[in-house]
């Protein structure tokens, strides 16, 4: 009978290590059918792909995903790991680097659908002479990825100086980590720059929910020196930067989007929405989220239209007009409403929402039976105005009282831009 007092706690220990195991696997598998089920089966950039074959399922890279407090992105099924949630994966690539057996390597896009990536040489310079690229637009995200290739692209730009005195050295498109870090480079080696941004600092950290925690690896950052913030805040992150913008005076151009680049020579002529700029070289470090399509009906440039929503607990108490009949109009819509206090009209140019999922559709509905939205269906904005807006609805002016206005209208892709300055991209369907 003594065995039974050595063998028992085992068992104990056993039983709860399976049935955990077992509750975790159905979560897991949960995660993996909505993902199917809404239509976010495909990774959007570099992401792991796991060989079933040399997994052994010890969940190292499960537990070691720096966003699994946030999101299921990895999980194991019937003792495999597998990428559950896809587009919540954003390619920190810890996964690989925890697997004990190799049995993980990270790729771009996948068999379904490919991911147009720049061609670059190693100093960041695309096939087109003085045109270089940084940041995710290359294709390797992470903060600390696009910092150090804002630097490293303005130490190759530095090579080829204007001789012109009243030309620019660089103008450098974006002012996410990437533009940020090269646009402080410039100070520090003595460029004369111009940063042209069409939103604000921070780019995608400014994007992210309120509150999310970005795990990151230190930098060098020029003039600041090794930054060594691994684990902070969405708002921490985008304090620190902010500072450093105020304590160097380094300049950046916000609210003036880059429209068009041309090749004038041996210089470059770049059209923004609010003049233009010549320069010697042109770094892009404009991210992977293309620019939002705009509405150009006057008004559009007041304080409050923005083309995307962060943080729906902002318009608790607001008069919202969300512009757009896509899924993300829809869910910002939708959640708006679910605000205290907060009224939401969803105007759309057409008279159904075809392109959108089912679920993002009822939301609306539910919404509009509940008395919380108003559908304007077959509507395009006329004008903005700072305390309302003008709809026009089968060529009937509808005027509503307004504090913001969400348009969710689609964007421009980076790669059209790219193209349309000659820039090679090679697109990869699941390879390195
Ligand atoms: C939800 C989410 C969570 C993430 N979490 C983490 C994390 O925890 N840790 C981490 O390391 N990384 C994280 N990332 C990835 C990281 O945010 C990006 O890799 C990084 O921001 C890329 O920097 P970037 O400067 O290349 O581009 P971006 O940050 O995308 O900045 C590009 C900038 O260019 C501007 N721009 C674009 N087009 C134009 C134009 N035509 N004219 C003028 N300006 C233009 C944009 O407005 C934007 O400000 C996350 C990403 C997402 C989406
Ligand atoms: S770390 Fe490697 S072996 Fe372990 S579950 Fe993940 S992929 Fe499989």
């Amino acid at each position: 009978m003594l065995w039974l007092v050595y063998i028992a706690p085992m068992l104990l220990i056993w039983w709860w290590y399976a049935r955990r195991r077992a509750r975790k696997e159905r979560h897991s598998r949960d995660v993996l059918h909505a993902a199917k089920a809404s239509g976010l089966a495909e990774p959007v950039s570099l992401h792991p792909v796991i060989d079933p074959r040399q997994c052994v399922g010890c969940g190292a890279c499960v537990a070691a995903c720096p966003e699994q407090p946030h999101h299921h992105v990895l999980g194991l099924i019937e003792g495999k790991a597998q990428l559950v949630s896809p587009t919540d994966c954003i390619g920190h690539g810890a996964c690989r680097t925890a697997c004990p057996v190799g049995a993980i390597t990270l790729v771009f896009g996948s068999e379904a659908r490919g991911v147009d990536i720049p061609v670059l040489s190693p100093n960041f310079e695309t096939n087109v002479p003085g045109l270089f690229i940084a940041g995710e637009l290359g294709g390797m995200g992470l903060i600390r990825n696009a910092l150090t290739q804002g630097r490293q692209a303005i130490e190759a730009i530095a090579k080829r100086r204007s001789r012109r005195p009243e030309v620019l050295d660089v103008a450098i498109v974006g002012a996410g980590p990437a533009g940020f870090s090269a646009s402080l480079s410039c100070m520090a080696l003595g460029l004369k720059y111009v940063t042209l941004e069409q939103e604000s600092l921070g780019g995608c950290v400014f994007q992210y929910p309120r509150g999310k925690l970005v795990m990151t690896q230190p930098a060098e950052l020029p003039i600041v020196g090794k930054v060594r913030l691994t684990q902070t805040s969405k708002e921490e992150l985008l304090e620190f930067w902010q500072q450093i913008e105020r304590k160097t005076g380094v300049k950046i151009r916000y609210r003036e989007r880059v429209e068009k680049i041309e090749r004038d020579g041996e210089e470059f002529v770049v059209h923004t929405t609010k003049g233009r700029h010549r320069a010697a070289s042109v770094l892009l470090a404009i991210g992977r989220r293309g620019t939002p399509r705009k509405l150009e009906v006057p008004g559009e440039d007041l304080p409050k239209v923005v083309y995307r929503l962060i943080d729906p607990e902002q318009y608790t108490g607001r008069r919202v007009l969300v512009v757009g009949g896509g899924d993300s109009a829809l869910e910002a819509a939708a959640s708006i409403a679910e605000q205290p206090r907060a009224r939401v009209a969803l105007s759309y140019r057409g008279d159904a929402f075809g392109r959108a999922k089912p679920r993002n559709r009822e939301r609306v509905e539910q919404a509009r039976a509940g008395g919380r939205l108003d559908l304007v269906l077959e509507s395009q904005v006329n004008r903005i105005e700072p305390e309302s807006v003008t709809l026009v609805q089968k060529g009937r002016e509808l005027e509503m009282p307004n504090d913001t206005v969400i348009v969710s209208a689609g964007g421009v892709l980076p790669s059209e831009f790219l193209r349309s300055i000659g820039v090679a991209i090679e697109t990869k369907f699941g390879t390195a």
